[in-house]
């Protein structure tokens, strides 16, 4: 057991709602202690944020919580169960190798999930070891604070540690274990699971306590569960209209990785794309394409709508209204899909108000864009500096026929050149964690034991609107390379 003093010090500030669902929904479990743990690395600021001191967590006792080795006061340690559509196929899966601590309250009194991620076999492990590996780790540590960064919703990451044993995939790897910070880690696969394998009251159960936790704000006349859906479908047109705008793709959107708070979850095969093309697929096992930048919006639709499926028996005592309730709640995500990507396109060309042909200024240049294989990142800096690039789609006549109507458009404006120009510069980043970029950190990290890449990377990634001369060399191209970038879900 920790020592009691430094735990007050250390300031966790637990509490175990979840685990107060039926128990259906979990399982208590015991972390498997590592052999010798050692912090990589540690976020400070997100520490302060949740309230922990960041001197004490520095300690040896802190480190044996991070690592799983003790259970830190008011902590409950469950794994979760969930279900999920995997590639289309619907099955059973829960947490396999995390596990949740509990409940962090901060100090402005938000909830927050604490979660070890790699710590040990849990009875959802089917077989699994339980564990992760460091490269995976950071990975998702890099591209999870990259987000945030941009301002895309998404789980955050405490800190990494390793544990000293190797895990083995297709070779011996370091193991370690990741802290990840979320606002649940309640899925649609939980919902698929409450509605597969539990009594409508479960499933009311994990609804009204989802109500509460997410979307208390809800008017007492008002259908509970179809305001639950609307809810959660308007959260995910909002995120995925951000992965669009960012040029993130996730790589693995299953029914489990999607989360009912709208954050971004599980950094597995993701990616962003450099050069423009909605065809885009980084995932080594996404054979066919599933998960492409351009379908993202599309499986989202699907996935929502398996969501709509589970809440069916709470929507209306009669099977046709309620079907009826979540068909046009589920039709309403594409325009407010939309919209959102509209929204934020407009504000990415600088432009404030609204005209019909917005839309047609926008897509000509993504077909531009594609056409000439143009980084999406880079040129809408370019365009921010308006600074044309030595590219291809830069020094073509369509481009210039183009630049002219948009000028155009930007002076039908009240605005001007400069509030464009600064509604440009926090839309479009300097900097997104280009592949190259997280493959050489990772690199020098796992077979170096070199941090330092990862540090300054991180930092980088830190502020990305900021468009500081530092940031420069972080936008180059990787070279150009006969073989396609693959990213690998081998965790
Ligand atoms: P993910 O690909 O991380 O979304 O994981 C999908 C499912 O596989 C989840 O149920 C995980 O808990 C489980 N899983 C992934 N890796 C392991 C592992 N090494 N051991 C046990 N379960 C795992
Ligand atoms: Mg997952």
């Amino acid at each position: 057991m920790t020592n009691r003093k430094e735990l007050i010090e250390t300031g966790w500030n637990l509490e175990n709602s979840y685990a107060c669902l039926p128990k259906i929904f979990f399982r208590s479990i015991k972390p498997t202690p590592v052999t010798s743990p050692k912090l990589i690395i540690f976020n400070n600021s997100l520490a302060t944020s949740l309230g922990l001191n960041v001197q004490a967590m520095q300690s040896k006792d802190s480190l044996e919580v991070l690592a799983g080795n003790q259970i830190p006061k008011g902590a409950l340690p469950i794994a979760q169960a969930y279900a999920g559509h995997q590639f289309q196929h619907f099955t059973m899966l829960g947490d396999g190798r995390a596990m949740l601590l509990g409940e962090q309250i901060t100090p402005l009194g938000q909830r927050v999930d604490i979660q070890l991620k790699g710590s040990g076999e849990t009875p959802y492990s089917r077989g699994g070891d339980g564990r992760a590996t460091l490269g995976a780790m950071l990975r998702e540590y890099i591209i999870s604070e990259a987000m945030y960064g941009l301002g895309i919703a998404t789980t955050r990451s405490l800190a990494v540690v390793t544990s000293g044993e190797s895990v083995i995939r297709e070779t011996d790897l370091s193991g370690a274990i990741l802290t990840r910070v979320a606002a649940s880690h309640l899925r649609v696969g939980t919902f698929q699971y409450a509605s597969e394998w539990g009594t409508v009251e479960d499933l009311r159960g994990l609804a009204d306590y989802t109500l509460k936790r997410h979307f208390p704000d809800i008017d007492s006349g008002e259908n509970r569960y179809l305001f639950l859906l609307q809810e959660v479908i308007k959260g995910q047109a909002a995120l995925i209209a951000k992965w669009q705008l960012g040029g993130f793709i996730h790589g693995v959107m299953n029914t489990d990785n999607m989360t009912i708070s709208g954050e971004t979850i599980d950094y597995g095969p993701c990616a962003f794309m450099d050069a423009y093309d909605p065809t885009t697929v980084f995932s080594s096992i996404d054979i066919k394409g599933r998960y492409a930048y351009g379908n993202q919006p599309h499986i989202a639709g699907w996935n929502l709508a398996r969501f709509a499926e589970t809440l069916l028996p709470l929507l209306h005592a009669n099977k046709s209204e309620a079907i009826k309730l979540a068909q046009d709640a589920i039709s309403g995500f594409t325009e407010l899909y939309h919209y959102n990507w509209l929204a934020g396109m407009r504000s990415k060309l600088g432009i404030f108000n609204e005209e019909l042909q917005d839309e047609s200024i926008i897509e000509t240049l993504l077909s531009m864009m594609k056409k000439y294989s143009a980084d999406y990142t880079n040129t809408f800096r370019a365009l921010t500096f308006d600074k044309p690039e030595d590219t291809v789609l830069f020094g073509t006549l369509e481009f210039g026929q183009w630049h002219e109507m948009w000028q155009a458009r930007l002076s039908r404006q009240q605005e001007p050149k400069s509030s464009s120009n600064q509604l440009m510069r926090n839309s479009n980043p300097a900097i997104i964690p280009r592949n190259h970029r997280v493959e050489a950190a990772l690199e020098a990290a796992e077979k170096q034991g070199d941090y330092s890449v990862m540090y300054q990377l991180l930092d980088v990634l830190a502020s990305p609107y900021a468009h500081s001369s530092e940031q420069t060399d972080y936008s180059t191209l990787p070279e150009v390379s006969t073989h396609p970038y693959q990213t690998f879900c081998g965790t």
